[in-house]
Parts: structure tokens; C-alpha cells; sequence
């Protein structure tokens, strides 16, 4: 199973993750909660699944405009 993973709020893609490798990925990103996680996995039409995370342009951009954070809804 592979899981491709992009900015939800850019589109830019980031990479793709095996399933051997998730466990130790999404630890590692420490990006979201498990429940979080599941919410924001969604699967593909060929099957395989796209988790739509931040990118790291973006978390700085929302960290440096709170207003923009709040309106985007971020993680709500
Ligand atoms: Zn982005």
C-alpha cells in the first residue's frame, strides 16, 4: 500500500510513504493525533491513499498570521 502525502493548502506534493515506512513517517512528522489521522487519509481512485498534511511554507506562513489560521480552520 502506498500513501501519497501533500499540502492541503497548497497542493505541493511531498513525498509518498510505503506502508512499511508509515509507523516510523508519521511518527517522526509528529504532525497529528491518530484520530486526526485517520480523518485526513482519504483514498484514491487506483487504490492507494493521499494524506493531506502542511507544508512546511505553509506552517510558517499560518504561524505567522494567526488571523489566517483561524479562518482556514486548520486541524478543526
Ligand atoms: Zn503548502
Amino acid at each position: 500500500m502506498i500513501i501519497y502525502y501533500g499540502c492541503r493548502h497548497c497542493g505541493k506534493e511531498l513525498g509518498i510513504l510505503e506502508y512499511k515506512e508509515i509507523d516510523l513517517s508519521f511518527r517522526f512528522l509528529e504532525l497529528i493525533d491518530e484520530q486526526d489521522m485517520m480523518e485526513m487519509v482519504v483514498s484514491e481512485k487506483d487504490g492507494n491513499f493521499r494524506l493531506n498534511v502542511i507544508c512546511e511554507y505553509c506552517q510558517q506562513t499560518l504561524e505567522a498570521n494567526p488571523n489566517y489560521h483561524e479562518l482556514d480552520h486548520f486541524l478543526q
